[in-house]
């Protein structure tokens, strides 16, 4: 069964629970960066003009399940949402045993609701169905939007889609966006096709890296996760980030690209430094083997050019992962040459996970990409070709 866009749904004066993605870094009580509150904008706005009653549900941070935390507390996101759509919010901490169902007939035409964080719960992150009931009493559609959440089974994102029929659930513009970008690069990528990854471990993007290896062409590894597989190739790495755990996965990669004619380039030299700091000093490598104390921190400038160079011939790039640890100005050279590589490049380019997305910020090429993707983990899961429950749910 397809999964319904929010523009196929029955909207006008219903009552909306809408799950969205509004996990923004905080500083105490500061927003650090508004992008995912800005890209549910469309959404909240597209049912406000449908004359719906809005109640908004989202997850901030990590904290204990049972335990309110003040740190993880929603209320600072739901006066910025407020000031950005010029609403007033009403927001709820008391919903978890109590329907809130009654508020709705009070909410006036300028107002939406907005939840405590779901996760002060631990109902919400073990699927709860009667938590779930709850939330969706009185309510009629339901419209997911968090794309970065749809790869957890949880109550606001599972259990509460099966609480109304088929043709009052959906998805919001968000997640549509994403679908549409990541099934371009998943289905029918331009060739030459190339993967960028890079990032702090080989662990989190095995599966997706076996998955991508049957469409791309050329496979660029950076990152901490090229020491591992420079360790595999039997490469010196002195005392870099290495998960040797890892190996025979990494052999499967080697095995896999072998069979289907990809091609995999790892880094021809480094920037390494003494110590994990980012005040260390940074020493040029100008070959593959890294001797003695240093560890790898970055990827050197033969490597920049070399894989910059396959980035400009390329008609489909996928990047996910820095190339080094772009935080610290000494070892930021490599993620920032990527970042402008893949923002100049004319073929389609697509950027995911969170630290990918910073570096293309600082870096000043977020709007000249073809799509960034809001959630990290749930892309690459999408492009592994794992189901996505919050996604299934909604079929
Ligand atoms: P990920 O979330 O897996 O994409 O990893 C991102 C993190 O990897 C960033 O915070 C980087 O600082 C870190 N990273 C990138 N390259 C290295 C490296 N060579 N050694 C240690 N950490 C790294």
């Amino acid at each position: 069964m397809s999964i319904n866009s929010i523009r196929d749904i029955r909207l006008a004066r219903k009552n909306v629970f809408l799950r969205l993605d509004l996990n923004v870094p905080m500083e105490g009580e500061t927003i650090q960066d508004d992008t995912r509150i800005r890209l549910a904008l469309p959404t909240i706005e597209y049912l406000l003009e449908n004359s719906c009653k809005v109640v908004i549900a989202s997850h901030l941070g990590r904290p204990k399940p049972g335990k309110d935390n003040q740190k993880y507390s929603l209320e600072p996101v739901g006066l910025h949402l407020a000031k950005l759509l010029q609403k007033e919010v009403v927001f709820v901490t008391d919903y978890t045993t109590e329907p809130i169902d009654q508020l709705l007939n009070q909410l006036g035409k300028n107002q939406f609701v907005l939840l405590e964080n779901v996760r002060f719960t631990e109902k919400e992150e073990e699927n709860d169905k009667e938590f779930a009931k709850i939330l969706m009493k009185g309510m009629d559609v339901f419209i997911n939007d968090a794309f970065g959440a749809l790869h957890r089974a949880h109550a606001t994102t599972a259990a509460i889609a099966d609480l109304v029929k088929p043709d009052c659930r959906g998805m919001g513009f968000l997640v549509e966006k994403e679908i549409v970008a990541l099934d371009r690069v998943k289905r029918h990528p331009e060739h030459p096709y190339v993967v960028i990854m890079g990032g702090a471990k080989v662990s989190d993007k095995i599966g997706v890296m076996l998955q991508l290896l049957n469409q791309c062409n050329t496979l660029l590894i950076g990152g901490a996760m090229a020491y591992t597989f420079l360790h595999f190739k039997g490469y010196k790495i002195g005392r870099s980030k290495v998960e040797l755990d890892q190996l025979k996965l990494v052999e499967d990669i080697f095995n896999a690209a072998e069979k289907r004619n990809v091609e995999i380039k790892l880094p021809l030299d480094h920037i390494v430094a003494k110590s994990f700091e980012a005040s260390s000093e940074a020493v040029y490598i100008p070959h593959q083997d890294i001797n003695g104390d240093y560890m790898g921190l970055d990827i050197g400038p033969n490597t920049i050019e070399a894989y910059c160079d396959i980035i400009d011939n390329a008609k489909t790039i996928m990047w996910n992962g820095p190339m080094g640890v772009f935080e610290w100005e000494n070892f930021s050279k490599g993620t920032f040459s990527i970042a402008k590589s893949v923002g100049q490049s004319r073929g389609y380019t697509v950027v995911g996970g969170g630290e990918s997305v910073s570096a293309l910020k600082l870096s000043g090429f977020y709007d000249k990409v073809s799509h960034v993707s809001t959630g990290g983990g749930a892309s690459l899961k999408y492009l592994e070709g794992a189901k996505l429950p919050g996604l299934e749910a909604l079929r």
